[in-house]
């Protein structure tokens, strides 16, 4: 299948799947985003979007959280993944965000990955979500199954070389949309450990599934191939059906003999 085949059969699948894409963060503005996604790395949407609404009542602004403490900051985060770091990254986040930029979120990759705690794919998030600009956030999901499918290279070995590929044969106006399905689907049916293949409408598409399914037809031929032990088995089986058969003509011709001996007599 050529790449670009592989290309518009996964995004048109995927967009049937998951009509309504977006992030399953929960947020009401830029800032609110920004705080989430920070929160969310190495730690499930879920569990953020349990601690953020505490964090959002008491910091409604960068300012207040600008001025607010690391042990408030972490006591509201505790239950997350590194609370330390990211108490840290929050308040030094909405410093900068006040003092460098009038305490609004900035609208570019280049200016958001300057605030601390804000890498390149938190600023892919931002700035696709909150603006729908074509920048692909490559996480653990999109990384894993861009690959699967195929739509990504083996030698693609970085979420950075990922995130290349990707947007190269991503149609621009789709990116945004297609980051949200990668991980969805990432998420429910392609999932790290044992994929929901059987309910996958991507298995002709999939060189993950293909490999698989090609596998899985060699091992079966193998399996009935005959061996010298199978034949040996085999001889012995119709050996063994045959004997009863057998023993009874002998036993027959037995039988007659002594008949045949008294007539002679
Ligand atoms: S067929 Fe399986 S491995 Fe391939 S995309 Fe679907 S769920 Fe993932």
């Amino acid at each position: 299948m050529k790449l670009a085949d592989r290309y518009a059969k996964a995004l048109s699948w995927l967009d049937e799947q998951f009509p309504i894409a977006e992030t399953e963060l929960s947020y009401g503005n830029p800032y609110e985003l920004l705080v989430a996604v920070i929160l969310s790395a190495q730690c499930t949407d879920k569990r953020v979007n349990m601690v953020t609404p505490a964090i959002f009542k008491k910091y409604p602004t960068p300012e207040k959280l600008a001025a607010g403490t690391f042990d408030d900051v972490f006591a509201l985060i505790r239950s997350i993944s590194y609370p330390n770091n990211k108490s840290k990254h929050l308040i030094g986040m909405a410093e900068l965000l006040m003092e460098k930029f009038k305490g609004e979120v900035p609208l570019t990759v280049e200016e958001l990955v300057q605030l601390p705690g804000v890498g390149r794919k938190t600023a892919n998030v931002i700035t696709s979500v909150i603006d729908q600009q074509p920048n692909m956030a490559v996480d653990t999901h999109v990384f894993r199954v861009s690959k699967r499918i195929g739509l990504v290279s083996t030698k693609a070995t970085t979420p950075l070389a990922v995130e290349k590929q990707l947007i190269q044969h991503i149609p621009r106006h789709l990116v945004h949309k297609a980051h949200h399905w990668l991980i969805l689907h990432g998420r429910y049916l392609c999932t790290a450990r044992n994929p929901k293949c059987a309910a996958c409408g991507l298995q002709d598409t999939c060189k993950f599934y293909q490999a698989a399914a090609k596998k899985a037809t060699a091992k079966k031929t193998a399996s009935q191939k005959p061996t010298p032990q199978r034949n040996a088995t085999k001889k012995a089986a119709v050996k063994k059906a045959t004997l009863p058969r057998a023993s009874a003509q002998k036993a027959v011709s037995k039988k007659s003999r002594p008949k045949n001996n008294s007539n002679k007599g």
